[in-house]
Parts: C-alpha cells; structure tokens; sequence
C-alpha cells in the first residue's frame, strides 16, 4: 500500500484524485522539493523545507502548513511507507481554479501533494563516474527558485540521456552554470570552483554541504563562473544533488576529465559526505 499526503489527508495512491484545473498542471505553477532518506531519517529536512518556502515566496505562494507539520508530515510518510533510503517529494501549486494566466481572483487554497519512495544510493556511478554532455541554457533567468516548470530541463536531460550521458551541464554565454538537476564542480591545480548561489542555478542544499565539507577539508573554494572551454581542461569534474550525492564526472562531450577516473579531491569529498550521513542517522 502506497499512502500520499494530498490537500491535508494521508490517502492511499489508488484514491489520490487531482483536479484538471489545478494550475501546477496548466502552467507549472507551483514549487518543489525532495528530501533524501537515509535508513529511515529525513537528512538535511529544515534546509529542504526552507528552500521550499523561499522558492514558495519567490513566486507569492503562501503555503498553508509551517515549516514543523510539513517535516512531520513527511516523517510520517516515510513510516507509513516503510521507506529505509529513498526520498520524499513534495509540491505545492498555485491551487484549483479555471485556466487564466493571473492568480485566481478570488484567490483559491494552494495544493500540496507528496509521497515517499524506495531509491537505493547510486553507488556504482559514484564509483565509476559518468559521462554528460553540455548544452545550451535556455531557460528563464529565475533558476534560484525550484519551479514545477521544468519544460528547458527535461529537453536538455532527454538529449543528454539520448548521447548516452546521465547529465546535461548548462552553459549560458559561455559559461557553465548547472546541470539539469544538479550543481557543477570543477577541480584544477587543487583549486574548487562552482558557480556562485544567484538566479542563473539553483543554491543545491548538497552544494551547500559538500562547500561546508571542502572548508573543513582545508580545500580553497572559488564560487565563481567558469567557461565550458576551462571545465574541459578541469583536472577533475563532479557534481551534486540530493539523489546523486557527489558525483564523479569522467567524461565532458567528447573529452575525458583528468586520467578518465573520478579525481582525488572528488573521492575526498564524496567519503567526507558518506561519513557525514553516517553520523547524521546514527545521530539522530
Ligand atoms: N540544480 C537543479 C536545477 C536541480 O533541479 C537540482 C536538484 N533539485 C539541483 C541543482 C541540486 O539541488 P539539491 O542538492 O538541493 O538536490
């Protein structure tokens, strides 16, 4: 039995029913989250829930829940589904009215839905790397807010997907910003790069973790942009996600990253933050 949290109420997937006129189907108009689960423990929940809230108010979204029930409710969701790793998502949209443009008048109560799922860690990857492939980013000039409307990312995944890579790294006027779904990292000459936290990618809650971890790692840190002719010639490439973790990039387009093996700073990191789930669960 799969129970989803719908509009306030736990109800069994089967009898989960959404109105065609909710405004998250007609436009996209509302925000998201997911939160990993780690052996049964939401990790980094109030960094998730946060974010939801300020991508929430980005789009003058008021969400009728604090941000306390909402990890509640997910806890709960991960327990009536017997999740051990997976993840928890949510969305909230704009709510269910007939289809204009401009908010409903009168306004109408937001719709929240989320469900937990079973997803095992991506350890092969994590150890081998993977391949992506760069392509244009043309999307809107809003990405520091997590939009239902993910029209440009999944054209850009597809054609990542279809060359036989697992990411498509954005490039906006030369300049690599982000993946698809996730943050990008560059190592050269010992050095940290990443594009710094404003509109043009979404401030990754693992990008923010894997930061915190390279501080502590004494590794120096440079959150700024770099062109995709420097990410080519990077000694070593990864990137970040919630579901990802720290992943290894061995392959960029046509050309291999480093020795064609994840880099040692990568694997660094990428233990520095297997350890730090540990100790999380175990402590919490
Ligand atoms: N950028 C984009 C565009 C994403 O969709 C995601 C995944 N939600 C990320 C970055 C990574 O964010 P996080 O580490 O919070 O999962």
């Amino acid at each position: 039995m799969t129970v989803y949290f719908v509009d306030g109420q736990f109800v069994e997937k089967e009898h989960v029913s959404i109105s065609i006129d909710d405004r998250g189907y007609y436009f996209g108009d509302g925000v998201y989250e997911v939160i990993k689960v780690y052996d049964g423990e939401l990790y980094t929940s109030e960094e998730h829930i946060a974010r939801l809230f300020e991508s929430a108010a980005k789009i003058k979204l008021a969400i009728p829940y604090s941000e306390a029930q909402l990890i509640e409710m997910a806890k709960q969701l991960v327990v009536s589904n017997s999740i051990s790793v997976g993840h928890v998502y949510m969305q909230v949209t704009r709510g269910v009215a007939p289809r204009v443009h401009q908010f409903p008048t009168p306004a109408v109560a937001p719709m929240f839905t989320a469900y937990a799922l079973d997803g095992a860690r991506p350890t092969e990857e994590m150890q081998k790397g993977v391949k992506v492939k760069s392509v244009e980013d043309f999307r809107w000039l809003r990405c520091d807010i997590k939009s239902l409307n993910l029209l440009a990312n999944v054209m850009a995944k597809q054609e990542a997907v279809e060359s036989g890579c697992k990411e498509a790294v954005f490039v906006r006027d030369g300049y690599v910003t982000e993946g698809a779904s996730t943050n990008l990292f560059g190592v050269k000459d010992g050095v940290l790069y990443t594009h710094p936290a404003n509109n043009f990618i979404l401030n990754g809650i693992t990008r923010q973790v894997v930061l915190r971890l390279s501080r502590e790692l004494g590794v120096a840190v440079r959150e700024e942009p770099f062109t995709l002719e420097a990410a080519l010639v990077m000694d070593e490439l990864f990137m970040t996600s919630t579901t990802l973790e720290v992943m290894p990039i061995i392959q960029l387009d046509d050309k291999m990253v480093g020795s064609g093996r994840p880099g040692e700073i990568t694997l660094q990191l990428q233990k520095a933050f297997a350890s730090q789930i540990s100790t999380v669960v175990a402590g919490a």
